[in-house]
């Protein structure tokens, strides 16, 4: 049995295509089913749909050989026991620090002002602002970071943007990019060795299929 473990939403339906290149078509969707283990048109081949955050734990301790999780994931999980071959270039975006708009930025770091930074991307924060020299106090949110400096429980936040339209729907600003994000393929070190008959041929599909859509 292989095992891929995606999240609902956006990489689950950006990666129904990669995985129809590879020859699965899953049985159903999630949102339609509510099922949790997904079959496929392989009766070895079941999908797993999981939290975003918890798919590098599933892949991590076996429990799925493959799966799909996005860079800001990884680099908060930190990707212990993770083999990562695959920029898959799926649900892009940035991850960036916005703040309420009027609020000087710029001014307030380079005054070396001390500040409160509301975000679920804590490591990447930290290691963002310490980069730039800035003191920040991190505080922790697990979602809604945008409600974070309406309400005074922070300068700034540090969230993924696409479009940017949540932010303009709650008056705040981005002022620095973070980094580009994208979603990644990981897989299970031990799998990869026991199954290599059966991994290696998706992962390259999957990468040729990347690559072909670059050109
Ligand atoms: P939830 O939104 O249910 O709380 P989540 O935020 O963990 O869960 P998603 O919003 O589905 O899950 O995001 C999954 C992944 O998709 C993220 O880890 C990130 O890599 C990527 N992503 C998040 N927001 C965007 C976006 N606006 N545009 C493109 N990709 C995004
Ligand atoms: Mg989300």
């Amino acid at each position: 049995m292989i095992t891929i473990a995606l999240s609902k939403g956006r990489i689950f339906e950006e990666t129904v295509p990669l995985l129809a290149a590879a020859g699965i078509v899953p049985a159903e969707a999630p949102e339609a089913s509510r099922k949790l283990i997904i079959g496929t048109n392989h009766p070895d081949v079941r999908l797993i749909i999981v939290r975003a955050t918890d798919v590098p734990t599933y892949v991590q301790y076996g429990a799925a050989d493959l799966g799909v999780a996005g860079k800001d994931v990884l680099l908060e999980h930190g990707g212990a026991g993770l083999y990562v071959p695959l920029d898959l270039e799926i649900a892009r975006c940035k991850l960036m620090v916005a703040v309420q708009n009027g609020f000087d930025y710029e001014g307030a770091v380079k005054q070396g002002a001390r500040l409160r930074v509301a975000t679920k991307y804590t490591e990447c924060a930290r290691e963002h602002f310490a980069g730039k020299g800035v003191h920040v106090d991190l505080i922790k949110l697990y979602g809604s970071m945008e409600l974070a400096p309406l309400v005074g429980l922070a300068d700034a936040i540090v969230d993924l943007v696409s479009t940017g339209g949540t932010l303009k729907a709650n008056n705040l600003v981005a002022v620095e990019d973070v980094r580009d994000i994208s979603s990644r393929l990981i897989v299970n070190q031990a799998a990869l060795k026991l199954k290599q008959d059966r991994l290696q041929p998706i992962i390259d599909t999957f990468a040729a299929t990347v690559a072909a859509r670059r050109d």
